[in-house]
């Protein structure tokens, strides 16, 4: 179905953020059409199947420790657990490191993992019990510095930060340089330390379209590129819709085009080679982390954490490098790294994100404006932090900034404050 000519709202972009913007708009009563130029809700959120395989655009995981999961209904999304922690190498030898809290019979091997010893596994609690518990307000007026001095005092050792965080944080941030801000470094470390990490059965785009299935039928116009906005109406190939208010949604370097003068952060990318094994060379669903010095940051048997990835009960394996790779370039570690032989690995696909998300170095800007007057907004996770968290709470804050613009504008002009 077509956009109207006259909507009260128009959201560009059916990501994460203008999702969330979108469905407490309708929520509200509000007379919203969502538009996406793309075949799917969900945006950065995007699964295919090859091969009866379910394939994520990118190795991601939802993380139940984001405070705007809150808004998901999560037993739908039938998720499957990865258990927190890593298998980390040194010196060639595999070692499991996991969060004692959620697996105690682990302790006695995650003791072990040769991380500098007790008293740098102790500064890793402590700087964990500290983003984990400590006030938001706290974390975000600390003195800010990049994610690997922030670690280093700390006092997690050398040892912890090459064979454990450095890489473990790479698959996060999408940089291996730890030149991150401090702040978001806290703000991630808080949602490991709060919530699990899982993966839906239906594959990561089932998150948005579990968004997009709460709008009013009609609402969600798929495969139509807007070319043009301003804060009374936005134009598509197919004409011109007027509303009282727009809200970009979009992804950062579109947002910049459509919206002159707004910055957009340099963005991260990721190349994801998928492939298939006959059997899960793991007893345990976790993140196998790429070795100092090896172009892998991490290879992650994704249907043992999620089964239902898989058609048939044979492994699928993701592997991400932060620089593009050949499949042919990164198979002799990825055997490696899994103790396998490189004839078992059957190539399924490889897919390179070059917008994945934004980068967040120092200063953090975090809660950017959203309201850019005169009925425009903008929302994505570049108004916040480079997330789904980031993303779904800056699509929340929009929704209330537009509510407010629309009920000042329904007031009697007596009742209005100063616009
Ligand atoms: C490979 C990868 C791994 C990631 N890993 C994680 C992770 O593990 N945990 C985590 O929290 N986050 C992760 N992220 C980041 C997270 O996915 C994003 O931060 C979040 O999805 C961004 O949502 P958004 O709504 O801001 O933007 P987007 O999802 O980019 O949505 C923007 C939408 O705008 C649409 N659009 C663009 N231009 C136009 C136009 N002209 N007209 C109409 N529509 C338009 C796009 O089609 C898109 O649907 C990862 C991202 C990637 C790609």
């Amino acid at each position: 179905m077509s956009l109207p000519s006259r909507a009260e709202v128009v959201v560009v972009g059916a990501g994460l953020a203008g999702l969330s913007a979108a469905t407490r708009l309708a929520a509200a009563g509000r007379d919203v059409h969502l538009v996406d130029a793309a075949e799917h809700a969900g945006g950065r959120l995007a699964t295919s199947r090859v091969d009866g395989f379910l394939v994520d655009r990118g190795f991601q995981v939802l993380n139940t420790g984001y405070p705007r999961v809150a808004d998901l209904d999560l037993p739908a999304l039938d998720l499957g657990w990865f258990w927190t922690g890593a298998v980390v190498r040194v010196d060639g030898r595999a070692h499991r490191f996991v969060d004692p809290r959620q697996h105690p019979t682990a302790l006695p091997a995650t003791l072990r993992t040769p991380l500098g010893g007790p008293h740098r596994l102790a500064a890793l609690g402590a700087f964990s019990a500290r983003a984990g518990y400590a006030p938001v307000s706290r974390l975000l007026t600390a003195p800010e510095r990049s994610a690997a001095e922030h670690l280093r005092s700390a006092g997690v050792g050398e040892q912890a930060l090459e064979t454990f965080l450095r890489p473990f944080l790479a698959g996060v941030l999408l940089e291996d340089r730890l030149e991150t801000s401090s702040r978001y470094l806290d703000l991630v470390w808080r949602s490991f330390v709060r919530g699990r990490v899982g993966l839906p059965a239906r594959g990561m785009q089932s998150v948005g379209e579990q968004l997009a299935g709460r709008l009013p039928a009609g609402r969600v116009h798929l495969g139509t590129r807007v070319t043009a906005v301003d804060g009374r109406s936005v134009t598509t190939g197919a004409g011109t819709t007027v509303a009282d208010a727009v809200v970009v949604a979009t992804d950062p370097d579109t947002a910049a085009g459509l919206l002159p003068g707004l910055q957009a952060a340099a963005p991260r990318q990721v190349t994801t080679h998928l492939h298939v094994l006959p059997a899960s060379p793991w007893q345990a669903p976790l993140i196998v982390l790429g070795a100092p010095g090896g172009q892998l940051v991490n290879t992650v048997v994704v249907s043992d954490a999620q089964p239902a990835y898989s058609p048939d009960g044979r492994a699928l394996v993701a592997s991400s490098t932060l620089s593009p790779t050949r499949e042919a370039g990164v198979r002799t570690e990825i055997a490696r790294t899994h103790d396998v032989a490189e004839t078992d690995l059957e190539h399924l696909t490889t897919v390179t994100v070059l917008g994945a998300q934004p980068a967040a170095t120092p200063p953090l800007q975090h809660r950017r404006p959203v309201d850019l007057g005169d009925g425009l907004f903008v929302c994505g996770d570049h108004r916040d932090t480079p997330s789904i968290q980031g993303a779904m709470a800056s699509g929340a804050r929009t929704a209330r900034a537009v509510l407010r613009r629309l009920s000042r504008s329904a007031a009697p002009a007596s009742d209005r404050g100063p616009a």
